[in-house]
């Protein structure tokens, strides 16, 4: 059903990077500005992130060996130092995910590169080492984004839905591997219903969450696909969702040959065999399209 899956290491039949964004409350200030002070409730939902469900997910992974990639913009690592420390304890990769969280296709490009150098700046502060992959907020790619991020020496990004397996994106100036996600793997979709962030949804139970989550897994692991979680610990680091990831962890587990790795372990992997001769992933040539398919309101 995939038809060129890469060998994956150890002869493991699929790869699963189980990615976090960590966004806090950032969401509230970039969605509502100078409003989001007054919105108590909004930002404790969000500041649940750092205080809680981050470092009960941290453990929670570390009990079972698996490795997290969390996305974290600049500002909630400058504001909630302690999350931070704590993702990098536990062997965690720190991905970028902008600076206040703003909407890359809202800013202009000079806007969009000052975000990317002062989230990585941030984040080097952490770590030591500039992020290496990037996940858009909001899923909001602009036309400049992937420029942007070869220009800056990126190595991978995972904010699109465009494959089962990693692809590369060519400029003609260089490349990033795409560690594409599974669309229906973003608990947001199964998990929030809020005013404040205009989401109304029906919220699944665990079981219900699980079911989606696991059925996409299951089929890649059949076909040799790339499993990626697109999760927020303010939503899925609660007892009863974090206990439902912990039976996903057992279920993967249970059926063998999973390839475990943070999405920067990946996107090496990919590289390697590029360079390699051992396997050539689909290229999409970006942008797109270099001009308007039609315009039909003329
Ligand atoms: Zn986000």
């Amino acid at each position: 059903m995939i038809t060129n899956p890469p060998p994956w290491p150890n002869g493991a039949r699929c790869a699963v990077a189980f990615s976090f964004d960590v966004d806090a409350d950032s969401v509230v200030h970039a969605a509502h500005g100078s409003a989001a002070i007054a919105m108590p409730h909004a930002l404790a939902h969000m500041r649940y992130d750092p205080f809680v469900a981050t470092p009960r997910l941290c453990t929670l992974f570390a009990r079972h060996a698996v490795p997290l990639t969390c996305f974290v913009p600049g500002w909630v690592a400058e504001t909630y130092p302690a999350a931070v420390e704590t993702i990098l304890k536990y062997g965690g990769e720190l991905g970028h995910h902008g600076h206040f969280h703003e909407w890359p296709s809202g800013q202009s490009a000079q806007q969009e590169r000052e975000s990317l150098l002062r989230g990585s700046e941030v984040l080097e502060r952490f770590s030591g080492v500039r992020p290496r992959g990037y996940r858009a907020p909001y899923y909001g790619l602009s036309a400049s984004t992937y420029d942007l991020l070869i220009e800056m020496g990126f190595d991978y990004d995972s904010s699109l839905f465009a494959d089962d397996v990693p692809i590369l994106l060519d400029n003609g100036k260089g490349q990033l591997v795409e560690l594409s996600v599974p669309a229906s793997v973003d608990d947001y979709n199964q998990y929030v219903s809020s005013r404040a962030f205009d989401y109304l949804m029906k919220i699944s139970s665990p079981r219900q969450a699980l079911e989606v989550y696991q059925a996409e897994f299951d089929a890649l692991w059949e076909f040799g696909g790339l499993w990626v979680s697109v999760w927020h610990p303010a939503v899925s680091g609660r007892p009863a969702q974090a206990l439902a990831i912990e039976r996903l962890i057992l279920h993967m587990q249970s059926k063998g040959d999973v390839w475990f790795a943070t999405l920067g372990e990946i996107s090496n992997h990919i590289k390697r065999l590029v360079a390699d001769g051992d396997w050539q992933p689909r290229t999409e040539r970006i942008p797109f399209y270099s001009e308007p398919v039609v315009d039909l309101k003329r």
